[in-house]
């Protein structure tokens, strides 16, 4: 899978995503990730890509042209390397637009994402960004969550980094993201490794046991304690037998003060 990630700031980008799991998925050949930098698409003598708001306000605005071409250059690459390697009619690349104006991102988002070959990121800077090269660019406008950051790099990143490790191959054991937090609407069960006590706390003898339908049915049942206490609003969409409902009713009671235990009656 190929990332492009339309930025002011490529060096943030990279450094970044070259470590790490997402490194080593790059340098085994199972990942692509490019940062495109949008100030060489700069068209006046000062390389500069922003400018003032019509109608006045506060900051400065990235401008529409920049933002166009440096997108123009990238759908031609895309195509032309497609293009080489399959034939047929091609698709206009998946363009997420990262704004805190845009739908919050999520596990299932990622794992759409991850379906594509190419996704390429926009990152806005100062303002934001010209709403005319918004509207016809961007496919997707998605939020890191409800606060303002100064400039879309970090949750371009976090997108990165959450689509890439559901491409197969990227983590080391596939099985490692099969259950995890979000699946099926429920947080992930608490781990536990070597020592087997620490700090005078003993792991959970279940897990030391063997009995791997006791460990698992163990786990989910911390699964459904965790979601009810820290996530109750994920329960709404988990599919629980009535025991669980019963054990997440009687944990939002004891917790709760501002969540509806009736939710999983
Ligand atoms: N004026 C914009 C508004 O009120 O919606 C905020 C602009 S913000 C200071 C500059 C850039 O940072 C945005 O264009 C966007 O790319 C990025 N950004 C800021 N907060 C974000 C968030 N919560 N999620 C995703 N991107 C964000």
């Amino acid at each position: 899978m190929n990332f492009h990630i339309m930025t002011l700031f490529p060096e943030m980008v990279m450094n970044g995503l070259s470590t790490s799991i997402i490194g080593r998925a790059v340098n085994r050949g199972l990942l692509s990730v490019e940062a495109v930098n949008i100030r060489d698409y700069a068209f006046n003598k000062h390389g500069s890509v922003d400018d003032y708001p019509y109608g006045g306000g506060a900051g400065m605005l990235m401008q529409a042209e920049p933002v166009y071409q440096c997108y123009k250059a990238l759908e031609e690459k895309i195509r032309s390397r497609k293009g080489q390697e399959e034939t047929g009619g091609e698709k206009k690349p998946r363009v997420v637009y990262l704004s805190p104006q845009g739908r919050t991102f999520s596990q299932p988002m990622a794992e759409e994402f991850a379906k594509e070959d190419d996704l390429v990121l926009l990152c806005g800077h100062y303002e934001g960004i010209d709403e005319r090269v918004l509207e016809e660019i961007v496919t997707d406008v998605v939020s890191a969550g409800d606060y303002v950051l100064t400039g879309g790099e970090l949750p371009a990143m976090m997108v990165v980094d959450a689509v890439a490790r559901l491409v197969p191959g990227v983590l080391h054991n596939d099985v490692s993201a099969e259950f995890e937090s979000f699946q099926d609407h429920l947080l992930e069960y608490p781990q536990y490794s070597r020592p087997e006590v620490w700090h005078g706390k003993a792991v959970p003898p279940v897990l030391l046991s063997g009995h791997h339908a006791n460990v698992e049915r163990w786990r989910r049942r911390q699964s459904v304690i965790r979601t009810a206490e820290n996530r109750p609003d994920l329960l709404e969409q988990a599919q629980l037998t009535q025991e669980e409902q019963e054990l997440a009713a009687d944990i939002l009671r004891k917790t709760s003060c501002h969540f509806d235990a009736d939710m999983v009656d």
